[in-house]
């Protein structure tokens, strides 16, 4: 059922009824508060998959009716999937696993000897992929990330690409990319824009942006099918090496040699792609933009403020942030709880609770680090970490009071441990 606030219909999320047991033996409903991780499906979605299967056939290959259906469904998600990212006409769009696959196949279509400059605070999918990378501290402020990107750019000779995050998954908070764009651009460079926890809150325009290229997750973004995008131009990505060798990304095949498609799409897509993947995206897409960015936003924005206001009125729980309270952020928060590790916080909230939200360092080791005050340990661990809350469609109200009084419980030592 959709939820109506105010504008037009927000879809409804599945599994918005189920109950968790808590301890004592106890049923309550379950406050998803962990959407970073991975969000619930959208009702929308979940329709448009079952609507698919009875026809679920091959793509690309089969003469069959259903095989023709289902080859313009998917072709028609590509389509789908450029226009909510606001991708140009000749931009590819390559269906891939997940926002890791998609890094990690830009990775391997870089022309020979590009350095890439990357930020010590992306997740591990935009930071670990590069064979050449120049690291760049925490900025403190946002406008030292654009001058940090600019200096280490001046001193790259060859090609160059920036990878940078739109949102946190950490903080939450935006990052300036079409500045980053610009400075990319007047160095020559091109920008990689990790957007997997910008597309689930706020509305992406590749071209308006100007970025290069584009990552994202269908399954942070309401259609957890397997399935994730890379979109960008084509020179590099019709050049590289094919990602995965195999039937779909050859022309022809002799005794010893492959003649390999230059059309991106298929070139990367070997092998049977991710059908019903590639088709719940498209189909989330459709629902967020039908829906309209502005109702979700002004709900996101109404439920965080809600949660970051509770949290600051609890002694001994300190918010993590980079640029500060004020800087615009997406529905996620970090924080600590004085006397409590991560993993205590976030074990009390599911057992007495039932809470589900995320600890640890969140994929982001140097960041956390960072925002933890830890000196950099190289690869060791540590032992801090913090907690995330994250938000989204399906979020209530309820959901984040429930989280409040339980640390209200907790720091007055009457919830457990
Ligand atoms: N980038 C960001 C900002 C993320 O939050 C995540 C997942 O947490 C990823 C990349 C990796 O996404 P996936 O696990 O779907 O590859």
């Amino acid at each position: 059922m959709a939820v109506q606030r105010g504008g037009r219909a927000i879809p409804a999320v599945l599994g918005a009824d189920l109950e968790v047991p808590v301890r004592g033996g106890r049923l309550v409903p379950y406050a998803n508060l962990d959407y970073a991780a991975s969000a619930p499906c959208l009702e929308p979605v979940s329709a448009a998959v079952s609507a698919a299967l009875p026809a679920y056939s091959s793509v690309h290959r089969g003469a069959g009716y259903a095989s023709q259906l289902t080859t313009a469904r998917y072709e028609q998600a590509r389509h789908t999937v450029r226009a909510f990212a606001g991708a140009r006409p000749d931009d590819a769009v390559i269906f891939t696993r997940n926002t890791t696959d998609s890094t990690n196949l830009l990775a391997r279509s870089l022309p020979e000897g590009t350095t890439v400059v990357v930020f010590d605070t992306e997740h591990h999918a935009s930071l670990l992929p590069w064979d050449r990378t120049v690291r760049l501290a925490a900025p403190a402020f946002p406008g030292e990330a654009v001058r940090a990107a600019d200096a280490a750019l001046a001193s790259v000779d060859g090609p160059a690409l920036l990878v940078v995050t739109a949102a946190s998954n950490v903080t939450g908070e935006l990052w300036p990319i079409a500045a980053l764009a610009h400075i990319a651009h007047r160095h020559g460079a091109r920008i990689l824009v990790d957007a997997a926890q910008l597309v689930p809150h706020r509305r992406l325009n590749l071209t308006a942006l100007d970025l290069d290229y584009v990552a994202f997750s269908g399954h942070k973004l309401y259609a957890p099918f397997g399935a994730g995008v890379l979109i960008g131009r084509r020179d590099w990505l019709s050049a590289g090496e094919p990602y995965l060798k195999g039937g779909g990304a050859v022309r022809a095949v002799g005794a010893d040699e492959a003649e390999w498609h230059e059309d991106a799409e298929p070139r990367h897509e070997a092998g049977t792609p991710n059908v019903l993947g590639a088709l719940a995206i498209a189909a989330a897409c459709d629902a967020l933009t039908s829906t309209g960015w502005t109702s979700l936003v002004r709900e996101e924005e109404r439920l965080i403020s809600r949660l970051r206001a509770g949290l600051a009125g609890i002694g001994g729980v300190r918010e993590l942030s980079l640029w500060g309270p004020e800087h615009p952020r997406v529905g996620i928060v970090s924080f600590v709880v004085d006397g409590y590790t991560a993993r205590e916080v976030a074990e009390a909230l599911s057992g007495d609770y039932g809470i589900g939200v995320r600890d640890g360092k969140f994929c982001a080791h140097p960041f956390v680090r960072h925002l933890l005050g830890e000196s950099d340990g190289g690869c060791e661990d540590g032992t801090a970490s913090a907690v995330r809350a994250s938000i989204g469609i399906g979020s209530t109200e309820e959901h984040v009071d429930r989280l409040l009084g339980a640390l209200r419980d907790l720091v007055a030592g009457s919830a457990r441990p």
